[in-house]
């Protein structure tokens, strides 16, 4: 899509499919919507997506060799990046780096949207084996914020 990608109002834009999170089995979110507002364009080599989680909502616990650059839209939560869990409201931008887990959280009782741009080339996800989630888990605040 090129041009102006009219937002509808309610947080859905003119001709762009309201979508699962994610399709891949396995990969454990709860309430999550994916919306690909550009699937990249010659001479931009990126994606721009809108992602909305219900209020108790969660996106993958998972980290990947590309990056990820968010910029929260509506609602407030938590995410974690790194080993770091923060709260976050609309307007505040998160850098997601190289292989940083990462997960968001509409902790409260309204919707978390953020949008998220990634390279259009990129690595698939990787989810947390036994071993990673015990080292994420001695954290305390870690350990009471990840959902898998
Ligand atoms: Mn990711």
């Amino acid at each position: 899509m090129t041009g102006v990608i009219r937002h509808r109002g309610d947080y859905t834009w003119e001709g762009v499919e309201r979508l699962a999170y994610k399709q891949e089995p396995g990969s454990h979110f709860k309430d999550v919507t994916r919306q690909v507002l550009s699937a990249g364009s010659p001479g931009l080599f990126a994606e721009l997506r809108y992602f909305e989680g219900a209020p108790g909502g969660h996106s993958t616990l998972e980290r990947h060799g590309h990056a990820h650059l968010v910029v929260i839209g509506r609602g407030a939560g938590h995410c974690l990046v790194g080993a770091e869990v923060r709260a976050v409201a609309a307007l505040d931008a998160v850098v997601v780096p190289p292989l940083a887990w990462h997960q968001f959280r509409a902790t409260g009782d309204e919707p978390l949207g953020f949008f998220c741009v990634v390279a259009s080339a990129r690595d698939r996800p990787q989810l947390p084996s036994a071993a990673d989630l015990e080292a994420l888990a001695s954290d305390p605040a870690v350990k009471a914020f990840i959902r898998v």
